[in-house]
């Protein structure tokens, strides 16, 4: 099939469904049983053969393919949680003495993860300003084998040129892995651009319904051959039913990112139009739309505790994605750890809200603002 809302909906787990049905049943099981030796055998051979749920199971191989397909990837694993598989894409490509580049303003479990897990496995780990012109490539080194980033960042939302970072990262014959969790295959396709390795939290928008902890790696064949090894060595495959419950959610993940966009551009439109309140809301994420994530800084005008308490029906969550309009308070949650100087350049300050807007109707979430911002305003 050529078009994405289709190849979300068709791809099959493998052939071997005897019994017909319509969708993939769920392979609960951790292990699979053959006939003979000869049958044994086959699990070598037949790539539609499964042998023990940690090396593979229909389930995890539906979603992997399905992920694979959406960002035009060869190939694809689907593990435990989005940290997972990046942990996976990132130990197929460094090795202890490499050096890698990430951008200032990374996830911060993936920021975590990079300084305090693989600087221990004496990978040097360095950090750039990656939306200054000419940072990149200064700070290459010998060592460097991998340049990391996020197509749009958390919580401001920059976009990524990945366009100049592929191009810099070719140059110098260095990897690169692009975490897409918050533009999705939908709106952007690092692979398209030339990405080597793409890697998604699917708990967010891939799931889609806030009720799986989920990641997918995808990227060429020559990665995928190491990291796919690791995700068995390392175990760190997800459940059968956690990965069958993403694939229903990922079916319709077109419709969901295409109104989630709309509903998102039609709240950052009434926020901007709000008096000292400054919105982080992208203007060149895609041709088909901007992104479901806004951010606001209500700046001093507004009493930052009375806002969040007079939301109405919008929740506090520190996560994003589902299909109900949430919103997080990076201050205190996501970059509560970060040194003070590092959150004042980076943006998040007292007054920042990032709200991951659903599939209510708009009107709904301007009206819970509306309410929201005038009991707050000093
Ligand atoms: C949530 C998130 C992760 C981590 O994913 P988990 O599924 O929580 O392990 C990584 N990157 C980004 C951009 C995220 O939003």
């Amino acid at each position: 099939m050529k078009y994405f809302e289709s190849k979300a909906i068709h791809q099959q787990a493998g052939k071997k469904n005897d019994l017909h049905s319509k969708t993939t049943p769920i392979y609960q099981t951790s292990a699979f049983s053959f006939q003979d030796l000869d049958d044994l055998e086959s699990f070598f051979t037949d790539e539609e053969r499964y042998m023990y749920t940690r090396y593979g199971n229909p389930n995890t191989d539906q979603l992997a393919k399905m992920v694979a397909s959406l960002e035009e990837a060869p190939e694809g694993v689907a593990t435990s949680s989005g940290m997972s598989a990046i942990l996976a894409g990132v130990l197929a490509v460094v090795k202890p003495g490499d050096h890698m580049l990430i951008p200032e303003d990374v996830y911060g479990g993936t920021y975590d993860l990079f300084h305090q897990f693989l600087t221990d496995w004496n990978v040097t780990v360095n950090t750039a300003p990656f939306n200054e012109r000419g940072a990149i490539e200064a700070a290459i080194t010998d060592e460097t084998t991998l340049i990391y980033t996020e197509t749009e960042t958390n919580p401001l939302l920059r976009v990524e040129d990945l366009k100049e970072v592929i191009a810099v990262a070719k140059n110098h014959n260095i990897a690169v892995m692009v975490d897409n969790t918050f533009a999705t295959p939908y709106f952007v396709q690092p692979m398209t651009l030339g990405a080597d390795l793409v890697v998604h939290s699917a708990t967010k928008y891939i799931g889609g319904h806030s009720d799986v902890t989920v990641g997918v790696l995808v990227g060429t064949s020559l990665w995928m051959e190491k990291a796919k090894k690791r995700v068995i060595q390392l175990g760190m495959n997800v459940s059968p039913f956690e990965a069958w419950l993403t694939v229903r959610g990922l079916k319709t993940l077109a419709v969901r990112m295409k109104q989630q966009s709309d509903n998102a551009a039609s709240v950052a439109t009434y926020l901007r139009e709000q008096e000292g309140v400054k919105v982080y809301y992208p203007m060149n994420l895609s041709d088909k739309g901007n992104g479901a994530m806004v951010s606001f800084d209500l700046g001093a005008g507004y009493d930052i505790e009375t806002f969040f308490k007079e939301l109405q029906w919008i929740k506090i969550v520190p996560t994003l994605a589902g299909v109900e309009t949430t919103v997080s308070y990076p201050l205190k949650t996501s970059h509560r750890s970060i040194p003070k100087p590092l959150q004042e350049k980076l943006g998040i300050t007292e007054g920042l809200v990032r709200m991951s807007v659903g599939l209510e109707h708009s009107e709904e979430v301007r009206e819970a603002l509306q309410i929201a911002l005038s009991i707050a305003k000093k």
